[in-house]
């Protein structure tokens, strides 16, 4: 199936004049580079807000959003054209059902993401949640299972609500250092980043905050509590990563199955589903 035409990228146009202004050297400076195409690819668990950062960036409504369970298992890629430079944005379901990878929803990405070339892993959680269990670090192992560990030399961190008051009076900046700092515990430990692989796998950290009640500067741009306006920091982050010298990820088949030849029948999942619906009807 060919490509569809990508869109003009209208959502641009939405953000404060200063935005827009930082959005078009972010993307000069990605040409300069050679870089003419940005395939960004969201992961994270569910109600984290992937989709609500999808269309923070775009700035369309472009993923659905809601409250509530049940986004459906289908990834969804969005595509923009600009003078001249492509923005593909992938997002996808969260892999977590009743307490459990959601298998299904992994096959189906893995499917979904099969030949493209992924230049930058959006990984979202929230900013404002104190805890973490295993099933983060599930989630995480899932990713590093699908695409391999070198997605996380691609790897920008996402946290959201990040216009949060800390609880009992901690300041923002220890609040978010020691959520950043349990994040990437987790992560590292998923993902099987040893210590002496710090430096190779940086896993810098971005702070979004969708919600509608954002506060903004003179500008009109939403910012963060200490007054960055978040958006294009956010996408100067993502060209940081895109130039720190790691390759992109190109998931092909191979890629796919893994390491673990025991995985190899998983290929045929898409067949056995048929089969089974072929039967059901
Ligand atoms: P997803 O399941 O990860 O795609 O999460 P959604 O984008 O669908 O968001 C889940 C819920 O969280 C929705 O009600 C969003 O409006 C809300 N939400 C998402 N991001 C933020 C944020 O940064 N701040 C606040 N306050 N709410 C958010
Ligand atoms: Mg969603």
């Amino acid at each position: 199936m060919a490509a569809p035409i990508p869109r003009e990228w209208v959502g641009l146009q939405q953000f404060p004049a200063a935005t827009q202004t930082k959005l078009h050297e972010l993307l000069g400076k990605l040409k300069e580079e050679n870089v003419s195409t940005l395939t960004i690819l969201v992961m994270g668990k569910g109600g984290v807000g992937k989709s609500s950062t999808v269309n923070s960036i775009v700035g369309e409504r472009v993923a659905n959003v809601s409250a509530f369970q049940s986004e459906g298992l289908r990834p969804m890629m969005c595509s923009r054209t600009r003078a001249g430079f492509t923005l593909n944005i992938i997002d996808t379901p969260g892999l977590i059902e009743g307490g459990y990878i959601n298998e299904q929803a992994v096959e189906i990405i893995k499917r979904f993401l099969l030949e493209k070339t992924i230049d930058v892993l959006l990984y979202v959680d929230r900013l404002d949640t104190y805890r973490m269990d295993t099933l983060d670090e599930q989630v995480i192992r899932a990713i590093t299972n699908s695409l391999g560990k070198a997605i996380w030399r691609r790897t920008l961190v996402v946290l959201t609500h990040a216009q949060l008051s800390p609880p009992d009076g901690i300041d923002y900046n220890d609040f978010l250092a020691r959520r950043s700092e349990s994040l990437l515990r987790y992560i590292r430990s998923g993902a099987g980043i040893g210590k002496r692989e710090y430096a190779d796998f940086p896993l810098p950290i971005a702070l979004a905050e969708n919600s509608g009640r954002c506060k903004t500067n003179e500008n009109g741009a939403k910012i963060l509590p200490d007054g960055t306006p978040w958006i294009p920091n956010l996408m100067k982050e993502i060209t940081i990563v895109v130039s720190n010298g790691s390759k992109s990820i190109h998931v092909d088949q191979k890629l796919i199955d893994g390491p673990n030849p025991n995985n190899r029948w998983k290929k045929y999942i898409p067949l056995i589903l048929a089969v089974q619906v072929s039967f059901s009807t």
